[in-house]
């Protein structure tokens, strides 16, 4: 596809200038130059506003000179040329200054002289009060002749000029020189357009070759912002085919149908269930029901606010998968959460549950008085001991083992099946395409897969992030469910409420329930929680972001300092307090939990080690020390621990940063809502877009270019459903050759290159 976008770049813009291409951006083809597309557009007659310049960084801005002064330095040879220049255009902004210096600036010393409108590109400092800058690149505006192209001084000022990605070595305009050559020497029409022509014309976009033509060089902003409408649309077209396809692939393939068994353990669990389902539940449990019994594999996102009872949903999955004769796996993301699943779901099976080594599949005979069966289930994880886990291992190569529960310790090559038909995913973002694509080849033939989120997810991450996958949304909180009320306990401004915490505490001991603390940190001298081997319990990559602004480290909280002081703490007296964290033994951390579960411990420490699953009905209060060192998902994913029985639930998001410090937003965010999906817009916004796809997406993708993820909702799910009828019609596109070549191109951009070297 489109042979004059793999070209080599030397033989359209001459071996020198692509050479320099190559050395600074890495760019070597015509395509990857072309593609590479300005960040934003000064505007000619318009200075800069010098307060918004990024810090630290190559930044291109116009300004023009408000002196020029030259003296000699005296402590080595040569002159330094001191240049003034503003941003005040006479409007009514405060106006402001920068000051650049140059050594040996010969040129800048004739050169910009009071007055003059001049471009600069070079790393803008904070030097003293004052910003600055030291030898940066320049051109005089009012006199170049390659950016103006017409004699029209209105039309002029109003010019866009583009800007480009930079680097020191090479400024925006000598990028922009290059691909205006570019521009001229190819047959910019002859390029291949991958959007389908019933899109673009519905939705008016510009010719692709008009629109490369536009976006470089623009005459009004009228044309880039088309230009760039178009890209943006293409890109998100593009990403979203190649998922619509993915997930068309997926469905073809030849999965075991796992068909429910009228008198199997799920009726017979359905029958022992001491509560009703959510409607929510019910629904969702009828559509993986359904999509169990087909025989092509069923690859499905359920997303659920915490708390919604997301397990009980995947658990009557696995049963029906047991019934049928196949084995489940369910995947957590810590070893603590495994356990407590392990914990948690046989009790929930109570005797349908059995410890029992023989039958197929994990499936014994007759042999329960319920005359439905019973399942073995099995915990695998990578501390335990050597010979709990090979017995382990040997359930599940066996197929005794109907539901096999575990860490990334499944994933190992070690760990077989003997038929597995399901896998679960609990609670884990961080998991990409590949990864999913790991575990699947567990099976003999590809396996029906759930994947759960711990938080909901805005429905744009879901689209993208995992949109091979279909959705399902468990919205609603089981009956019954109390309110948690949260609040900001800021020690800065209140010293006092310390103390407070403590007695609080005591209170809710006294009643009869229990209490979490939270720390950031395990002892005086680590500045991690989570024990090697544990994959961190993140959620989409969106918990731990712009978490490191504080300036000067502060002694934080830290859960062997606090489980010493809450031991001299007089509120506290009598009552049994104990550590959790993820550097403990595997078999101390699992007794400190059960425990805690049955009330003989009333206080837990613990690091983020119970963020996700962690389920103690009885525990009411939940004391976040250094809240501010978490992220908003993580601060909703934690406080869902408590208010789980019925009984309301109390958060204390405990800070002793100054009340307008913008760490201090995520906790007020946290406080103002108990909404998972209000919550995760919030979070979004306040990090970075590269955060969300980078982690998640898997390997080898390049990031998005245009497309914003929250920006853009109403775009991508235009794209989306655009795409799914693309595909429908066409799976393979054969009838779409640029689109398929564009997609390939997405997924593996390092094959253009390579292809070119080989
Ligand atoms: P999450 O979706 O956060 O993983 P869980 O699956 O851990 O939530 O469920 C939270 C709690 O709610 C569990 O104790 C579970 O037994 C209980 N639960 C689940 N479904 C219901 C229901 N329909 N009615 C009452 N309690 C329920
Ligand atoms: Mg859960």
């Amino acid at each position: 596809m489109n042979p004059e976008l793999q070209l080599p770049l030397e033989r359209r813009i001459g071996k020198r200038s692509a050479s320099v291409i190559e050395k600074h951006l890495g760019l070597s083809t015509v395509g990857e130059l072309l593609n590479y597309f300005p960040r934003r557009y000064l505007t000619r007659g318009e200075l800069t506003p010098i307060s918004k310049l990024p810090l630290d960084e190559e930044a291109t801005l116009i300004a023009k000179v408000l002196s020029n002064s030259t003296r000699q330095m005296r402590a080595r040879r040569g002159s330094l040329t001191d240049v003034t220049v503003t941003d005040d255009a006479g409007g009514d902004h405060v106006p402001g200054t920068l000051k650049i210096s140059f050594f040996n600036g010969f040129r800048a010393r004739s050169e910009l002289q009071p007055g003059r409108r001049v471009m600069f590109s070079g790393k803008v400092v904070r030097y003293g009060g004052s910003l600055s800058m030291t030898n940066p690149d320049f051109i005089l505006l009012d006199e170049d002749p390659d950016l103006g192209g017409t004699n029209d001084p209105e039309k002029l000022a109003a010019m866009p000029i583009p800007v480009y990605p930079a680097t020191a070595k090479l400024t925006s305009w000598s990028i922009h020189k290059a691909i205006t050559t570019l521009l001229d020497t190819i047959e910019l029409d002859a390029i291949d357009d991958p959007l389908p022509p019933g899109i673009a014309s519905r939705e008016a976009f510009l010719s692709i070759g008009q629109a490369y033509r536009l976006i470089h060089s623009p005459e009004t902003t009228t044309d880039w912002r088309r230009a760039r409408d178009r890209f943006r649309y293409q890109e998100a077209l593009v990403l979203q085919t190649a998922l619509a396809r993915r997930r068309s692939q997926l469905a073809a393939e030849e999965a075991t149908a796992r068909r429910p068994l009228p008198d199997g353990v799920l009726s017979a669990f359905d029958r022992q269930l001491p509560f009703t389902l959510t409607a929510g539940q019910a629904a969702v449990g009828k559509t993986l029901s359904h999509e169990l019994a087909q025989d092509s594999p069923m690859n499905r996102l359920l997303q659920g606010e915490v708390g919604s009872g997301k397990t009980i949903v995947a658990l009557r999955a696995m049963l029906q998968v047991v019934d049928a004769g196949g084995q489940a796996a369910l995947l957590a993301p810590t070893e603590v959460l495994a356990a407590q699943h392990f914990d948690s779901i046989r009790r929930t099976l109570g005797d349908l549950a059995s410890d029992a080594v023989f039958g197929g599949a994990g499936m014994l005979g007759q042999d329960s008085g319920s005359g439905a069966g019973s399942v073995h289930v099995t915990l695998l994880t990578g501390s335990m001991p050597t010979a709990a886990r090979k017995q382990a291992m040997l359930d599940a190569a066996s197929g005794s083992a109907g539901i096999v529960i575990g860490t990334h310790a499944l994933l190992s090559d070690k760990t077989t099946f003997q038929d597995l038909g399901l896998i679960v995913v609990d609670e884990q973002h961080r998991f990409g395409v590949e990864q999913r694509d790991a575990l699947r080849a567990k099976a003999n033939r590809p396996p029906h897969l759930l994947v759960m989120t711990a938080t909901p997810i805005p429905r744009t991450v879901a689209m993208t992030v995992f949109g091979d996958l279909e959705t399902s949304v468990l919205d609603e909180l089981p009956a019954g469910r109390a309110p948690i009320s949260t609040h900001v306990v800021g020690l800065a401004e209140n010293p006092g409420w310390a103390a407070r915490i403590w007695k609080r505490s005591r209170e809710e001991i006294d009643a009869g329930h229990q209490v979490y603390v939270v720390c950031p940190k395990i002892g005086d001298d680590d500045d991690g929680d989570f024990s090697p081997g544990e994959t961190e319990p993140s959620d989409a990559g969106l918990s731990d972001d712009g978490l490191s602004d504080e300036g000067p480290a502060r002694e934080l909280a830290s859960v062997t300092a606090v489980v010493e002081t809450l031991g001299q703490e007089p509120a506290l007296r009598g009552v049994k307090v104990e550590p959790l964290h993820g550097r403990q033994d595997p078999a101390l951390k699992s007794e400190t939990m059960t425990s805690f579960a049955a009330n003989n411990t009333q206080l837990l420490v613990s690091t983020t080690v119970i963020e996700v699953g962690v389920d103690v009905h009885n525990a009411t209060l939940m004391v976040i020390l250094d809240a501010d060192r978490f992220g908003i998902s993580q601060l909703h994913q934690l406080r869902g621990r408590v208010g789980r029985g019925g009984l309301p639930g109390t958060c204390l998001l405990v800070t002793t940063l100054e009340p307008g410090h913008p760490s201090r937003r995520r906790l007020d965010a946290v406080a103002s809502t108990t909404d998972g999906f209000v919550l995760s817009q919030e979070d979004l916004k306040l990090r970075r877009e590269g955060d969300i796809l980078g982690a998640s997406q898997s390997g080898g993708r390049s990031t998005l270019k245009l497309l914003r993820v929250l920006e853009h909702e109403e775009l991508i799910a235009r794209a989306r459903t655009d795409a799914q009828l693309l595909v429908a019609d066409d799976p393979a596109l054969d009838a779409q050759p640029a689109l398929a070549a564009a997609i390939d191109e997405y997924l593996n951009p390092e094959k253009e290159a390579f292809l070119e070297r080989g």
